[in-house]
């Protein structure tokens, strides 16, 4: 059965009676199958799982979408106790921040600077500070996050071992729809012109991780978002597994984020590059 708690002492009162490790995956809610494959993930290994549904208000910068950010509770309660959740953590602002906005937050260093924290100053420091907190209030031995936010997850790995923070973070691939779109709870924002324009960001990222060698890789990918009028790229990024320089050879990263309409989508994918394997387009 699937317990549902607003408060933290109510939270608190359920955690108790946890028989072993406890896992969290933490959401802002609008729950679709890339949550629903963190939650089996979870379920796979651990009897006692708690989901998180927070909109916080601390990553969301000013002109960004906190306010008509989706909230179906009703239809995430019936989602969690789908996937046999243990406990649905739905807290109010005021349970997660009882004395207003922390005067102490997390200081997520140069990771944080670049890519989505180029583009979205402060939202790294109020991801990482409200998944700090809800690490505190679950108590959690093991935490998931998905692929894809692939920078957010590094930095919350980062965080967990700069800081040593005692848990486990395991990172759970980006589920996707038939036709390559990744799964976001800000895809029901598209108009159906607006989601066909929006398979650009994985058909760039499929045809681009095709290649092997870096400016190939980068020349196609640039080119069918180019091809696409709807879609406005914000960055496209070739690095590291870290994030960092992208290695003359071996595993990397391509990473996508763009405007479509005026919703901000992010993607990437993993890749392998090879040196001098450059083809023509
Ligand atoms: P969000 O509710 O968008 O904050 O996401 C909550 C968690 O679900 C984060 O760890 C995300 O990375 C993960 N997530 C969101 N979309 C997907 C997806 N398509 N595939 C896998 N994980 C996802």
């Amino acid at each position: 059965m699937t317990v549902l708690v607003h408060s933290r002492a109510a939270l608190a009162a359920e955690l108790a009676k946890a028989p072993g490790e406890i896992a969290v995956v933490m959401t802002m809610g609008a729950l679709h199958e890339g949550h629903r494959q963190l939650m089996r993930v979870a379920r796979e290994r651990s009897a006692f799982v708690v989901v998180t549904i927070f909109v916080n208000p601390l990553q969301f910068g000013p002109n960004e979408d906190f306010e008509k950010y989706p909230r179906t509770l009703d239809d995430d309660l019936a989602a969690c106790r789908d996937e046999g959740v243990t406990v649905v953590f739905a807290p109010s602002r005021d349970d997660v921040y009882p004395g207003g906005a922390p005067s102490i937050t997390m200081h997520p260093g140069p990771l944080g600077e670049i890519l989505e924290g180029e583009s979205r100053p402060g939202h790294f420091s109020g991801m990482l500070t409200v998944v700090q907190k809800l690490l505190m209030l679950t108590r959690a031995n093991v935490a998931y996050f998905g692929e894809k936010d692939f920078q957010q997850l590094a930095l919350i790995r980062r965080m967990a071992r700069d800081l040593d923070m005692g848990v486990e973070i395991v990172g759970v691939p980006t589920v996707r729809e038939i036709d390559g779109l990744a799964l976001s709870s800000r895809n029901r924002f598209l108009s159906p012109d607006q989601r066909r324009s929006a398979l650009a960001l994985s058909r760039a990222l499929r045809e681009g991780a095709a290649r092997s060698d870096p400016d190939s890789v980068l020349a196609v990918a640039h080119k069918i978002l180019a091809e696409e009028p709807g879609v406005r790229v914000d960055y496209l990024a070739l690095t590291g597994t870290d994030l960092g320089a992208a290695p003359e050879s071996g595993a990397a990263r391509l990473l996508v984020a763009a405007k479509v309409g005026s919703t901000r989508l992010i993607d990437n994918v993993a890749l392998q590059l090879t040196p001098g394997t450059g083809a023509p387009l």
